[in-house]
């Protein structure tokens, strides 16, 4: 990369995914940038925590990854190929669901494996420095002063000209602009939390038919498992947090998965089911959504930090990857004005951001019908719309396999009629009997 006259400081807050990421395209423009990561660097860590194990990319990840030139080489080569859903009944019975058009596929991608790459990608730029072990405490909205804690309890403090926020969905960056006026911000977390478990090999082959995302609805309760590099499965098990307390001993995880997903208990071995299901508590999925996305000309949030989706719709890190790409476009289209390029990013993205958190909360919605069950709406009206694919598959294609800006694929599926109009939950249900489903 060229060595800037300007030499402007761009400080990267977070180097998760998006920041990681977010780090090499402002490396390209030549910025000098420094990346601020509260952990310490994952590459040499022996236990990596995370937010899941594997991730499904699509097609708006993918064109990110390209635009640093690292696509193909380290990442995809490294994913799994998913060409179609497979659906688990209670019987055992599979049926594959393919996406949209032949030859579509999205890809099961190790989390840690993509972080370690990227960071790396983001190394070999002369003018990008990495700082792990630094937890951003607070900073100035007017001088671009940052204040670090270190391991040991000292503190550190560096200025950038721009700030920005990768730092997930509990951004520190974030707390600055809660205190400011005419910020809009909502955080909703779910009752559902979710625990993944792991599907060890058989004879060293995969457990399972590997090319695809295996999905077990069972309404108020999913499980769903998307393949790894090393023949597992990570399989990921979604029910409210009142029903996960419900299981207390070995003999009530194999009861309950005889009830619901008899045919895992062989695949993932009900002596692993019964130790893995009390390794870890289940986990939290909130959703948060606000706006502006931006301070003046000094600060601009990206990834989870700006919207944190819940899972359904496995367009979370897309999104923030999608982030990166409209940011540089930007950039081209103002000559890398902070003060023009801020703005106009907060305008164009805000609304594909919160288009893409509605979808993924629609798809989970609450069934007041039901006894206030929690339904998974895409999946159980794939499963009963099945003949209505290729209509809705279009849609669905849109979000997973273009670029078609979030708000216009909800408009060109007039969703707002449908849907907005109705009421937002019981318009998705409503939608829902008419034919709506989606799908990671
Ligand atoms: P994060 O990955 O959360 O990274 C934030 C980074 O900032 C971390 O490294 C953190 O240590 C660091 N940090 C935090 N606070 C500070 C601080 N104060 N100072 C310095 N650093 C800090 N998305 C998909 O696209 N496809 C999927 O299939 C998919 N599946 C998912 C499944 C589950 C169960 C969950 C929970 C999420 C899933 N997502 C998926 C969403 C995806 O995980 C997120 O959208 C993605 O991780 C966002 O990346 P990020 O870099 O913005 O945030």
């Amino acid at each position: 990369a060229l060595r800037r006259e300007d030499k402007k400081v761009v400080a990267v807050v977070g180097a998760g995914l998006v920041g990681a990421l977010n780090a090499c395209f402002f490396a390209k423009r030549g910025f000098e940038v420094e990346v601020f990561e509260t952990r310490e660097d994952i590459r040499k860590a022996k236990v990596v925590k995370g937010r899941s194990i594997n991730l499904a990319l699509s097609h708006r990840g993918r064109t990110a990854l390209k635009h640093v030139g690292m696509e193909d080489k380290q990442i995809v080569s490294k994913g799994i190929p998913m060409n179609a859903r497979m659906i688990h009944s209670l019987s055992g019975k599979q049926s594959p669901i393919p996406y949209g058009k032949k030859g579509q596929y999205i890809l099961s991608v190790d989390r840690a494996n993509l972080n370690k790459e990227l960071l790396t990608a983001a190394e070999t730029y002369p003018n990008t420095k990495l700082n792990f072990d630094h937890k951003l405490q607070d900073w100035s909205a007017e001088t671009g002063l940052m204040t670090f804690a270190r391991p040991h309890g000292s503190k550190t403090q560096t200025q950038a000209d721009l700030i920005v926020g990768c730092d997930g969905a509990f951004s520190a960056v974030r707390k600055q602009f809660l205190r400011r006026s005419r910020f809009n911000y909502s955080q909703t977390y779910i009752p559902h939390g979710y625990m993944e478990l792991t599907m060890r090999p058989r004879n060293g082959e995969f457990a399972m038919k590997p090319n695809y995302l295996h999905i077990w609805p069972r309404n108020t309760f999913m499980m769903i498992a998307l393949p790894n590099l090393d023949k597992t499965f990570t399989c990921t098990l979604f029910m409210p947090f009142e029903e996960f307390e419900k299981i207390s001993t070995g003999d009530e995880v194999i009861e309950f998965f005889q009830k619901y997903f008899p045919d895992a208990i062989p695949l993932i071995g009900a002596a692993t089911l019964r130790r893995d299901y009390f390794r870890l508590p289940a986990q939290a999925m909130v959703s948060v959504k606000c706006s502006p996305y931006h301070i003046g000309d000094k600060c601009v949030l990206m990834g989870d930090a700006a919207h944190a989706v819940v899972p359904f719709y496995g367009q979370g890190m897309n999104a923030g990857f999608e982030d990166c790409i409209v940011f540089d476009e930007i950039m081209n289209q103002f000559n890398e004005d902070f003060s023009a390029v801020l703005p106009e990013y907060s305008r164009v993205r805000v609304p594909d951001d919160h288009a893409i958190a509605d979808l993924a909360m629609y798809n989970y919605v609450e069934d007041k019908n039901y006894n206030n069950s929690y339904f998974f709406v895409f999946i159980n009206t794939l499963i009963q719309q099945t003949e209505k694919i290729g209509k809705n598959n279009h849609f669905d294609n849109m979000v997973t396999f273009t670029r078609t800006r979030y708000h216009v694929a909800v408009e060109r599926w007039h969703w707002q009629d449908k849907v907005i109009n109705r009421g937002l939950l019981l318009g998705a249900v409503g939608a829902a009997a008419g034919g709506f489903y989606l799908l990671i």
